[in-house]
């Protein structure tokens, strides 16, 4: 199949590309490069089944492809919040760019959705059935707001158009080519022990979070992908961690001299969140694989391969 990616230089996107390449598929990058990086997707350039453009989705553009994973738009708070009204132009018409085409030239439609849907829950853990608790007009509101009205205008196009939709919602996921600045919790803590530095635990620590390693998580889009289940569907690991725990588990893998600091929590920052993967077990035969003790030692050999001599 000849199958697009959108945010396919960046981390999740990345991986996707490299288990599309490795069936077989023609894969076309399409990515503005905003928080990607071409070394993310080096070793497919010279490859006559890959194609890379570099396009911004709020733009239109034409493309003749079978299936399109949509999954450009910053993930990370910092980045998604340094131009907020991008974000939002990212979502509302990136997806609808994304949806048009799909309906144009009749592609299965695949969107990246997030657990931020979900918002601060009070529910748990969180399955698809619960409508979250999102604040509308707060700093996470571009991000969270943008990808719920994502998944309105899925939806829509599906109703409406009949484009052939699956969404998926994607809870914390990690991994190798995070990148050093990306400024998520896992990544941080890594290139802070990394570097000798103390180790940033936003608040008193005592939120939670499930980490899920990056392989699962594709392998997890694929099958969705490929059934006949449209979604949502919430694919990430059970297993939650306050972010003490996970500053703790970091810093005696890698330096266990580390000093924890504390530093303010952010504004709406969600107190807790693990998924319900009943869907994902029952419909797609789905579970994670990876513990995170074997996920975190993966991601940091790669950092540390990454930053040489800056790693101690
Ligand atoms: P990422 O920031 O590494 O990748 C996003 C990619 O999209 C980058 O390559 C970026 O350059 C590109 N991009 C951003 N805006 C664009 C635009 N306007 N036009 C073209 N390209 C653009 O993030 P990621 O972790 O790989 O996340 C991928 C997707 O998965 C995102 O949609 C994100 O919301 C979703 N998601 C990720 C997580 C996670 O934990 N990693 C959790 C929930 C949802
Ligand atoms: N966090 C932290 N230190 C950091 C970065 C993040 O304590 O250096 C916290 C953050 O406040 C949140 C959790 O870790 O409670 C997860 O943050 P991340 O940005 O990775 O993802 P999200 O909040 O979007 O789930």
């Amino acid at each position: 199949m000849r199958i697009l990616v959108t945010g396919g230089a960046g981390f999740l996107g990345s991986h996707l590309i490299d288990r599309l390449m490795t069936a077989g598929h023609e894969v076309i990058c399409l990515d503005n490069f905003y928080t990607g990086n071409k070394r993310n997707i080096l070793q497919w350039l010279d490859n006559p089944n890959f194609e890379l453009i570099r396009h911004d989705i709020t733009e239109p553009i034409r493309l003749e492809v079978d299936q399109i994973y949509h999954l450009a738009c910053p993930a990370s708070p910092v980045h998604y919040q340094y131009n907020p009204v991008k974000t939002v132009k990212t979502n509302v018409m990136g997806t609808l760019n994304m949806l048009g085409l799909a309906k144009r030239v009749k592609a299965r439609f695949f969107l990246a959705s997030t657990s931020e849907v979900y918002g601060d829950p009070d529910v748990h853990p969180q399955s698809e059935e619960y409508r979250g608790n999102v604040n509308p007009i707060g700093l996470r509101a571009c991000y969270d707001e943008g990808k719920r009205i994502a998944e309105t205008l899925a939806f829509d196009y599906y109703r409406q158009n009949k484009v052939d939709i699956r969404v998926v919602r994607i809870f914390n996921t990690y991994g190798p080519r995070m990148l050093e600045n990306d400024g998520r919790v896992v990544s941080n803590f890594i290139v802070q022990a990394l570097q000798g530095k103390p180790l940033t635990v936003y608040g008193d620590g005592s939120q939670t979070r499930s980490f899920c390693y990056a392989s699962d998580l594709i392998e997890g889009f694929i099958r969705l992908m490929n059934s006949d289940y449209v979604g949502p569907v919430n694919i990430g690991n059970p297993g939650e961690y306050t972010i003490l725990q996970l500053a703790e588990a970091v810093r005696d893998m890698i330096n266990p001299n580390a000093e924890i600091i504390h530093e303010p929590l952010p504004s709406d920052d969600p107190r807790r969140r693990r998924p319900d993967i009943t869907k994902a077990k029952t419909l797609l035969d789905w579970e994670p694989t990876v513990p995170l003790a074997e996920g975190l030692k993966l991601t940091v050999e790669d950092f540390r391969k990454r930053m040489g001599d800056a790693a101690i």
